[in-house]
C-alpha cells in the first residue's frame, strides 16, 4: 500500500513536471516569435477606462495599443461584458496573447465579507479561507483572473489606515491567515474556474511606515524584517501564491520597487519565487519623487534590475525599456525572464486555450446570486464580531423585550457596512443587497417588540441637534442599542489618522444616552482599533463590529440576541491613548521593565499613563465562561530533535454553547538576542457545549522555539523557556517552564 502511494505520488509529480515542461516549452516558443516591443508590452499594465458605475468606452489609443500587443494586463475592468470586449482587442493582435485582468477583490466581489482585519478577529482559518473562496468564485466568473490580495502587511500602528486590509499585528496569526487566504483565492490549482491568482502585497514592510502615515519611510533592522514582517509573505508563498506586489515605501532608504535586496536576493533568490512581481500603482514612477531615480527612465532601470516584472500604471517600462536595452544597460535576458514569468501564468490560467474562459455570463449570473455565498458571508461576519464588554448581563437581549431603541448614525446605512476596498458593481442596488443593521434587527424581533429609531448625530461634525430626540427615544425603551464608529472611508489606503478617538460628537451622544439610566449596548463600526475610553469605562456592553459586509445586519442581530455566541478575539492591541502607539503585545523587556499598575516607579513608562493597553491582543468575551485547568507537559527537558506535548482541560462552565480561541504563547527567557516577553506560537478555536470539557493538546517543536539570531539564522537556542496558555495575551491561565537541552 505504502509503495503504491509513493508510486502514485511520483506519477503525480512526474505529470505535473511534464505539464510544467510543456508550458515552459510553449512559453519559450512564443518568446522566440516576439519582438522586443511585444515583450515589453507584456510587462505593461494599465487601468480600465470604465468607472465602477459608468458604461464602457475604450479610449482609441488604448485600443490601438492592445491591438499592437503593447499591453499585457489591465486592471479595473469590471464584469464579463467588459473583460470580453477588451480581450477581443487582444485577440486582434499579431500573436493573440491574452490580456490578464486584475482587480482589488479584497474582501468579496458582489457578496462582501467583513474587512480582512475583522475576519482576522475570527481566528477561524477555515472561515477565512471560505471567504476568499467565495470571492474568487464570484470574481472568476466575472472575467477576473487575478486579485490584488491578500495584503499580509503586519502593522503595529492603528493610525495607519490600511490596518483594515491586513490581519493585524501578529506575525504568527498573520502567517496562518496569509496561507489560508491564498488557498482560498487560488483553490487547488490555477486554471480552475473558481480560482483567481493571488497577489501577496506589499513587499515589503509597508505596515511599518513611520508615524503610521501611509506611504512613509520604513527603517528597520534586517533581523526585525525577517522575524516580524516577512514571515506572512513566506507563508503566502508556501501556499502557492502566484504573484507578489511590491510597495510604495522605501526600506532603509531604498524604495521597495527598486529594492534588489528584497525582490532579487530574498524573494526570487533565497525563496525561489517563480511567479511574477507587479509594481504597486505608479510606484516605479514614484521613485523619482522619492529622490531615488533621476527620471522615469532611471526608475525603469532600477525597477527591472531589482526584479519588478510588471509596471502598473507608471508607463516607465513602455517608454524606456527598449532604449535601455539598446544602450546595453538592460539585457534582453532580463526582459525575457520577466516576460516568461508572466506568460507562464497566462498559460497556467488556461487563457491561451480560451481567452474568454473566465468571462462567462451564465456562470456569473449563477455565482453572483448563489444563496450559499450569503450564508458564508453571514457565518464569517458573526465570527468576526468581538464582544469587548458585557456587564450586568445586558447581552444577549431577550427576545421578549417590549421596546428597543436603535440609535446612531450607522443604524440605517447600507453601503457603509461594506467598508473600504469593496467592489461596487454598477448593476447592484446595494440598498436592497445589503442587510442594514436596522433591517437585521427587524428580521430578528417578533411582532410584540417595538423598535424605535433616532439618528442622534452624524459620524463626523459638531452638531448635537439630534441629541434631544435620541434621548427621548431612549427613554421610551427597555434597552438601547447605539451604533457608532468611523465612516467606511476613514480607514483604508491614504486614510491614516492622527486622531483615532471616536469621531465627531459620538462619544457625547453615548454620554447623553447612558445618562438616561437605560441598559445600553454600544456597537462600534470601524476599520481599525479606536480609542473610546469614556464608553469603555461607563457603558455596560460594547460590541466591536468592524465592517461586516453584505450580511452585517443579520450577523449583528444574531449576536445581540444570542443566536450566535460571540467568539472573536482582537487581532490588534487597542491603545488607551494615541501617545502609546506603536503598542503591541510581543515587545521586548527593557532593563528597567515597567509594571502596568504603578508605572510611575519605573523608567520605561510614561509618567501620565499606564503601559498596558485598553484591550489587549487576543482579547474577546463570550456569553459563556471557560475554565482552564490541569496543564501537563509530556516532558520538561527536551533535545531539539524532540517535541513536547502540552495538554490541559478546557471546560465550558457557563450556560450556553460557545467557542473559545485558546492561545499558546512562548517565552525564550534569555537568548543571544533579546526575545519578546511572550509570543503567540499556536492557537485553536474550540467549540464546547454548556458543561462540556475537552482535553486540548498542542505540540511544541524546534520550529516553535526558533527565532532569527543576529546573523539572520533561524535557530533554537538551548536554555529555559516558558509556555503560557491564555485566553488573551494579557490573560494567561496556565504556565510552566521547560528547558531545551544541547543536542
Ligand atoms: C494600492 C494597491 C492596489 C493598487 C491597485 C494601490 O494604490 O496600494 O494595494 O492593489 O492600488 O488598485
Amino acid at each position: 500500500m505504502k509503495k503504491l502511494t509513493t508510486f502514485a505520488l511520483l506519477m503525480v509529480t512526474f505529470f505535473a513536471a511534464a505539464q510544467q515542461e510543456t508550458i515552459d516549452q510553449k512559453v519559450n516558443a512564443l518568446l522566440k516569435k516576439m519582438t522586443l516591443e511585444e515583450k515589453i508590452g507584456q510587462l505593461n499594465q494599465y487601468t480600465g477606462d470604465n468607472s465602477a458605475t459608468g458604461p464602457i468606452t475604450i479610449n482609441p489609443n488604448k485600443q490601438a495599443e492592445i491591438k499592437a500587443g503593447l499591453i499585457g494586463s489591465m486592471l479595473n475592468i469590471i464584469g464579463t461584458k467588459y473583460t470580453r470586449q477588451y480581450q477581443e482587442l487582444a485577440m486582434q493582435s499579431r500573436l493573440k496573447i491574452p490580456l490578464l485582468f486584475g482587480q482589488d477583490v479584497i474582501h468579496g466581489y458582489k457578496t462582501t465579507f467583513p474587512l480582512p482585519l475583522a475576519e482576522a478577529a475570527s481566528w477561524d482559518l477555515q472561515a477565512i479561507e471560505l471567504a476568499a473562496r467565495v470571492a474568487a468564485t464570484e470574481a472568476a466568473a466575472s472575467g477576473i483572473h487575478w486579485t490584488f490580495a491578500p495584503m499580509v502587511d503586519i502593522s503595529r500602528d492603528p493610525r495607519w489606515g490600511r490596518v483594515m486590509e491586513g490581519a493585524g499585528e501578529d506575525t504568527y496569526l498573520g502567517s496562518k491567515i496569509a496561507y489560508a487566504r491564498v488557498k482560498g483565492f487560488q483553490g487547488n490549482k490555477l486554471g480552475d474556474l473558481n480560482s483567481v491568482m493571488a497577489c501577496v502585497k506589499h513587499f515589503a514592510a509597508y505596515g511599518a511606515a513611520v508615524g503610521g502615515r501611509d506611504y512613509n519611510s520604513v527603517d528597520m533592522s534586517e533581523r526585525m524584517l525577517f522575524e516580524t514582517y516577512l514571515p506572512p509573505f513566506k507563508a503566502a508563498l508556501d501556499a502557492g501564491a502566484a504573484t507578489f506586489m511590491n510597495s510604495f515605501n522605501d526600506v532603509n532608504g531604498i524604495p521597495a520597487t527598486g529594492n534588489a535586496h528584497l525582490q532579487r536576493d530574498i524573494l526570487k533568490g533565497k525563496w525561489n519565487f517563480q511567479g511574477f512581481v507587479v509594481s504597486d500603482w505608479g510606484s516605479i514612477g514614484e521613485m523619482v519623487a522619492h529622490g531615488y531615480s533621476k527620471d522615469l527612465k532611471e526608475a525603469a532601470y532600477s525597477a527591472i534590475t531589482a526584479g519588478s516584472d510588471m509596471d502598473m500604471e507608471s508607463n516607465a517600462y513602455r517608454y524606456n525599456l527598449a532604449q535601455l536595452v539598446k544602450e546595453g544597460r538592460v539585457s534582453v535576458d532580463l526582459i525575457d525572464d520577466a516576460v516568461k514569468r508572466i506568460l507562464r501564468k497566462k498559460y497556467e490560467l488556461g487563457l491561451f486555450d480560451n481567452p474568454y474562459k473566465y468571462s462567462d455570463e451564465k456562470r456569473a449570473e449563477k455565482a453572483l446570486n448563489n444563496p450559499e455565498h450569503r450564508k458564508a458571508a453571514l457565518e464569517v461576519a458573526q465570527k468576526s464580531i468581538v464582544l469587548l464588554k458585557n456587564e450586568n448581563q445586558v447581552l444577549p437581549i431577550s427576545k421578549s423585550t417590549k421596546t428597543i431603541a436603535f440609535i446612531g448614525p450607522m443604524v440605517k446605512e447600507y453601503k457603509e457596512n461594506m467598508g473600504f476596498w469593496s467592489v461596487e458593481l454598477p448593476e447592484v442596488d446595494y440598498n436592497k443587497w445589503i442587510v442594514s443593521q436596522w433591517d437585521g434587527l427587524q428580521n430578528k424581533v417578533g411582532k410584540n417588540t417595538k423598535l424605535l429609531y433616532a439618528k442622534g448625530c452624524e459620524i463626523e461634525g459638531t452638531s448635537k441637534d439630534g441629541f434631544a430626540e435620541a434621548v427621548a427615544t431612549a427613554q421610551q425603551a427597555d434597552v438601547v442599542i447605539l451604533s457608532i464608529g468611523e465612516r467606511r472611508d476613514m480607514s483604508g489606503e491614504a486614510k491614516s489618522r492622527s486622531d483615532i478617538h471616536l469621531p465627531g460628537v459620538q462619544e457625547d451622544l453615548v454620554k447623553a444616552i447612558q445618562a438616561t439610566g437605560k441598559p445600553v449596548v454600544v456597537l462600534i463600526n470601524a476599520g481599525r482599533p479606536l480609542v473610546f475610553n469614556w464608553t469603555a469605562d461607563n457603558v455596560p456592553a460594547i460590541v466591536y463590529t468592524w465592517w461586516l459586509g453584505t450580511e452585517a445586519g443579520n450577523a449583528i442581530a444574531n449576536v445581540l440576541f444570542g443566536d450566535y455566541n460571540p467568539s472573536g478575539k482582537l487581532p490588534m492591541t487597542f491603545p488607551r491613548e494615541i501617545g502609546q502607539i506603536p503598542i503591541y503585545y510581543n515587545h521586548f523587556s527593557t532593563g528597567r521593565p515597567a509594571k502596568d499598575e504603578d508605572s510611575k516607579n519605573y523608567v520605561s513608562a510614561y509618567i501620565d499613563l499606564k503601559n498596558s493597553p485598553k484591550f489587549p491582543f487576543g482579547y474577546g468575551l463570550s456569553y459563556t465562561k471557560f475554565d482552564y485547568s490541569g496543564l501537563k507537559l509530556s516532558s520538561t527537558k527536551i533535545k531539539s530533535s524532540e517535541t513536547i506535548k502540552v495538554s490541559f482541560q478546557l471546560s465550558n462552565v457557563g450556560k450556553v454553547a460557545g467557542e473559545e480561541v485558546v492561545q499558546l504563547y512562548l517565552k525564550d527567557k534569555f537568548g543571544s538576542v533579546v526575545r519578546p516577553i511572550l509570543e503567540l506560537r499556536d492557537f485553536q478555536k474550540v467549540k464546547l457545549n454548556a458543561g462540556e470539557s475537552k482535553t486540548i493538546e498542542f505540540t511544541i517543536d524546534k520550529e516553535k522555539l526558533s527565532f532569527y539570531n543576529d546573523k539572520i539564522e533561524w535557530i533554537a537556542e538551548q536554555g529555559d523557556f516558558e509556555v503560557m496558555i491564555g485566553a488573551s495575551s494579557a490573560d494567561i491561565k496556565l504556565r510552566s517552564d521547560f528547558e531545551l537541552l544541547a543536542n
